[in-house]
């Protein structure tokens, strides 16, 4: 299996055999837990993550073909899927992390996860230093004695800061710190971290995983086995566990995960270049364009650059209301990661608490709009952007 190109192990689940044959779509194992003959393989399977499947909150087979699909996609040796990313995450923060513990960590992190990092601080005495996500030489003067996590996106919401990843996660591994990598933007498609060096990948595999806006899911995958069982343990005392058709429905979607991240890609690849060339759009942020701060580091990463993208309205707030209320095929909505394009304004919306100083400093503007490109058409998605930026220009 390993053999083959990615493509096709995407296709190619590792669907276990039911009673001698093997069926084409994971069997859905729909039960809350398992009944034994024998007390001794039920205490076994309550306590480690590979005994025997006893109760839904430590383990299900279709969980387990879940975690172990996305383990192969990615290279890890093993995952822990849960019920949501942000389930994902906690379990990897309250997993590796104890008071006093210290933090190395990118400044522009998903809202969830900065929140979550903001919360350990004041309530659990865990400390965090901020450091660019591009400069290994700032995360090497940051880390401490007493530092236990470095923390990363591949790829950043909304303004799509890339980060050096082999760069950052080899400074860590020098001073003995795992570090984990969010790499639900790039999915494992574009670029699978534990390759270049991290210890830990989540995704929240509500977005591209999934894939279809029609499930929330997590998963942490594992380059050590250690790391992956202390994880695992948390989870489950978390009760952070998908439920096996949550898992069900998000093995359905990975299926297509290459072919619909080659289209959301060429989607991003028309409109960035369409919208920088537009009078209405100050400016546009997309990995793949040469204008893009890590674009060399991003080529030098993945082979293509991502379907999310975001770009400044010249005519600032009110442009981007008027963008926002004009677009019809494009939708108005959270998530990304799915079939449909869908728009965000993060000045009214997302990033709306933030005072005006706080939003500048994330590096968005009053008339920034946030993009998940879809797998429509792209000319279809272009009239539609072209008619809304009309409006917006006023
Ligand atoms: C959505 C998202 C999350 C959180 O995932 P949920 O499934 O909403 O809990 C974490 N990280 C990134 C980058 C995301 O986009």
């Amino acid at each position: 299996m390993t053999s083959m190109h990615f493509d096709s192990r995407a296709v190619h689940l590792p669907v276990p055999p039911v009673e001698g044959v093997r069926p084409m779509a994971p069997p859905l194992y729909q039960t809350s837990g398992f009944a034994f003959d024998d007390p001794e393989v039920l205490s076994d399977g309550l306590s480690r993550p590979d005994g025997a499947f006893v109760y839904g909150r430590m383990s299900n087979p279709t969980v387990r073909t879940l975690e172990e699909a996305v383990a192969g996609l990615e290279g890890g040796v093993g995952a822990v899927a849960a019920a949501s990313g942000m389930g994902a995450i906690s379990a990897v923060l309250l997993g590796v992390l104890k008071a006093g513990d210290h933090l190395v960590a990118q400044p522009a992190l998903y809202g969830g996860t900065a929140g979550l990092i903001a919360d350990l601080v004041e309530r659990f005495q865990i400390s965090v230093t901020f450091v660019a996500q591009d400069d290994p030489e700032a995360a090497r003067a940051a880390i401490r004695p007493e530092t236990r996590l470095m923390y990363l996106e591949t790829i950043a919401n909304p303004m799509t800061q890339v980060a050096d990843i082999a760069g950052m996660c080899a400074v860590a591994r020098e001073a003995g710190v795992p570090s984990a990598v969010d790499n639900t933007f790039a999915s494992p498609v574009l670029y699978r971290p534990l390759e270049h060096g991290a210890d830990i990948v989540l995704h929240s595999t509500t977005k591209y995983l999934g894939g279809h806006s029609d499930v929330l899911g997590g998963v942490a995958v594992f380059g050590d086995d250690a790391l992956y069982r202390r994880v695992w343990s948390q989870a489950t005392e978390l009760g952070a566990t998908p439920d096996p058709f949550g898992a069900w429905l998000t093995l359905r979607g990975m299926r297509t995960l290459p072919l619909r991240m080659t289209r959301h890609c060429e989607n991003a690849r028309v409109l960035a270049t369409r919208l920088a060339g537009h009078p209405a759009v100050a400016a546009v942020h997309w990995p793949g364009l040469a204008t893009h701060p890590q674009h060399k580091l991003a080529a030098s990463m993945m082979p293509d650059f991502g379907g999310m993208l975001a770009f400044d309205l010249a005519g600032g707030r009110e442009a981007g209301e008027r963008f926002m209320s004009a677009v019809r095929l494009a939708l108005l909505a959270p998530s990304l990661g799915g079939l449909e394009t869908l728009v965000m304004h993060p000045a009214t919306t997302s990033h709306r608490k933030l005072p005006p100083e706080d939003l500048a400093a994330a590096g968005i503007g009053q008339g920034t709009v946030r993009v998940s490109t879809g797998i429509e058409h792209a000319e279809d998605v272009w009239a539609d952007f072209a008619q809304a930026l009309d409006k917006a220009a006023g």
